[in-house]
């Protein structure tokens, strides 16, 4: 590798090879700029990489978790179901690198380890576990928010004698649960996918439960041809679309009347018919779903009696319905099978909320004082998300401050882009952006496509140097604190709120304004020569 006159190597250097990673290398090199990308996994993919538990699948609907920057792209791709699976999602994006030769630009296997700003030549220096040294003039982080997966500290882990797995993790080759006792801890989304499949091969299936989560029904079908034929003659125009919308997603609208606006039969009718249709369009029928307690409450006794109906033993009714938070504040689950899952009899639900699991054994997990013997554990316990990724490189930024301790109270960005303190660093649908409350495909190409606009305006203008301003950044990051306030989010001891992680800051992380209003500031801010930003030589 050549280094320039001043040590650089490469113009950015692009960390992870997801869809955010992979389509900024992309934008990039089409701007004429050299980029190189490490990627921990051993090939592209990032989330669909690694979560390949069975039953991953999208829950954006995949005519629109796609990307939407190509036509040649979009018409050369035909999706089979309304909501694909994990390794159709991975056969796409592999078909995707290939189409545009991404591969040779990334170094697998690699992890950074650190990224630390040299101020006098602005310049960041990354290291990598495979003792890679580079530098680089921009450093992009395209980490993933659910990609730093986590096994909670139990005790006695080390002594399970039996096999375990996390989902975010699984093998490649797939675990044949067959003649079994498997013992699930989760219930969110992972949990909620693999757990009717794995009921479906395992001898026993012990799951525990600490909160009850809603799940909707996904109604998943193989997709109609002529409805994906017909999307793509739509594909691009639908992605304009999108964007100026409050989720990224345009198969169903938010409903913009308040819930006190509808009569009772309104209200049940608009509930039902997004119900029966499946996907999170219920979440969208009346515009104060997630602002009021009253309408939510309405969405939640609703969803209540339509999960009711699916659950046939009385001894696990109350347990699997959510009585603790408003609906949505948690990320909302879509399901196929998994109520109907626990009337199985060989399927049991153990109350970690009334009794914590407290420690593994060497042959089953504990919680109190009761054991429940299992031949495998299955963790569906999450992400240290949003920030954990980005924190699982030490990053110093100018004067040697840590990324880790600015942070130390919960993330500070302006725009969800960048922080004060580390000119020339950028995260791609970081805190502070609505990204994980939207379809994070059209949130990844909204920040790639701003940033690239960014690093082409630096370059054509001879300037080295971007950084955020203190004061646009507290502006911004009070912002996001008040719009959070106005919603009901903050009532769930949810990942958005880090509340998963012990320890972890609780604040509402990422942008609830939505991906429109979001973009008309990003716009805005370009607009004005990148207002809130330091641009220098
Ligand atoms: P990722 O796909 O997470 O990729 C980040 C990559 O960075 C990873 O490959 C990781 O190995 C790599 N990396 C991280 N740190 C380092 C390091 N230090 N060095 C080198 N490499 C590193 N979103 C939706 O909108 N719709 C959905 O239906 C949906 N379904 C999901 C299902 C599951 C099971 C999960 C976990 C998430 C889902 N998401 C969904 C969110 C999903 O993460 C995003 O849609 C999207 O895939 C994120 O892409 P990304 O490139 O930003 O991050
Ligand atoms: P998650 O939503 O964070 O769920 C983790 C589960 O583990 C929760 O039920 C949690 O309980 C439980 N848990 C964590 N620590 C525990 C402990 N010490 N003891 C007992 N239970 C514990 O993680 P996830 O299911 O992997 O999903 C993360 C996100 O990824 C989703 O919200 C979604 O954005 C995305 N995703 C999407 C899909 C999809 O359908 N396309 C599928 C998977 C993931 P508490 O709730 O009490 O904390």
């Amino acid at each position: 590798m050549a280094s320039s006159a001043n040590g650089q190597d490469f113009d950015a250097v692009i960390v992870g090879a997801g869809f955010a990673g992979m389509y900024m290398l992309h934008k990039l090199r089409q701007a004429g700029l050299s980029a190189r990308v490490f990627e921990a996994g051993d090939g592209v993919g990032g989330t669909w990489y690694w979560n390949r538990y069975p039953g991953a699948r999208c829950d954006v609907e995949s005519l629109e978790y796609q990307y939407g920057f190509s036509d040649e792209i979009q018409k050369g791709w035909t999706w089979s179901e309304r909501y694909s699976a994990q390794p159709e999602i991975l056969r796409y994006q592999n078909y995707v690198a290939d189409k545009l030769d991404l591969k040779r630009d990334i170094q697998f296997s690699t992890r950074v380890t650190s990224a630390t700003y040299d101020e006098p030549n602005a310049l960041w220096t990354i290291t990598t576990d495979k003792g890679n040294t580079v530098h680089a003039r921009f450093c992009i982080m395209a980490t993933g928010c659910l990609s730093a997966a986590r096994v909670p500290d139990f005790e006695g882990i080390d002594d399970f004698t039996g096999d375990w797995y996390h989902t975010g993790d699984w093998p490649h080759e797939g675990v044949d649960f067959t003649g079994k006792r498997v013992g699930v801890i989760g219930t969110g989304s992972s949990g909620v996918q693999s757990i009717p499949l794995i009921a479906a091969q395992a001898k026993h299936v012990t799951v525990f439960q600490r909160t009850a989560n809603f799940t909707l029904p996904a109604c998943n079908r193989p997709l109609d041809p002529a409805v994906a034929a017909a999307s793509k003659q739509t594909l691009l125009e639908d992605r304009k679309h999108a964007l100026t919308t409050a989720g990224g997603i345009i198969c169903f609208e938010y409903n913009e009347r308040l819930a006190e606006d509808f009569t009772e039969a309104e209200v049940e009718a608009e509930m039902k018919a997004r119900w029966e249709a499946g996907g999170f369009a219920f979440l969208g029928a009346f515009g104060d779903v997630m602002l009021t307690k009253s309408a939510n409450d309405k969405a939640a006794d609703f969803a209540r009696r339509e999960m009711r109906k699916h659950i046939k033993k009385p001894e696990v009714v109350d347990l699997l319905l959510p009585n603790d938070h408003p609906i949505g504040v948690k990320r909302l689950c879509l399901d196929t099978d998994y109520l109907e899952t626990f009337n199985a009899p060989h399927v049991e639900l153990v109350n970690a909320r009334a009794t914590p699991v407290s420690r593994i054994s060497a042959d089953g997990i504990v919680c109190g004082d009761k054991e429940y013997k299992v031949d495998a554990i299955v963790f569906a316990t999450g992400f240290d998300a949003m920030t954990g990724a980005i924190l699982g490189v030490n990053i110093t930024g100018r004067k040697g401050e840590k990324l880790k301790d600015k942070w130390a109270a919960g993330p500070r960005t302006y725009l969800g882009l960048g922080s004060a303190g580390f000119p020339n660093l950028f995260f791609i649908t970081g805190p502070g952006s609505p990204s994980v409350l939207s379809n994070m495909i059209v949130s990844i190409e909204q920040h790639v496509d701003w940033i690239t606009d960014c690093l082409s305006r630096l370059t054509k203008g001879n300037l080295r140097v971007i950084e955020v301003k203190p004061d646009a950044e507290d502006t911004w990051v009070a912002h996001v604190n008040e719009l959070a306030a106005t919603t009901l989010y903050p009532q769930a001891n949810s990942w958005y709120m880090g509340a998963n992680i012990p320890g972890k800051p609780q604040v509402f992380m990422p942008y609830p304004g939505g991906v429109g209003v979001y973009g008309e500031k990003l716009a805005e801010v370009a607009n004005a020569d990148y207002d809130g930003f330091a641009l220098g030589a």
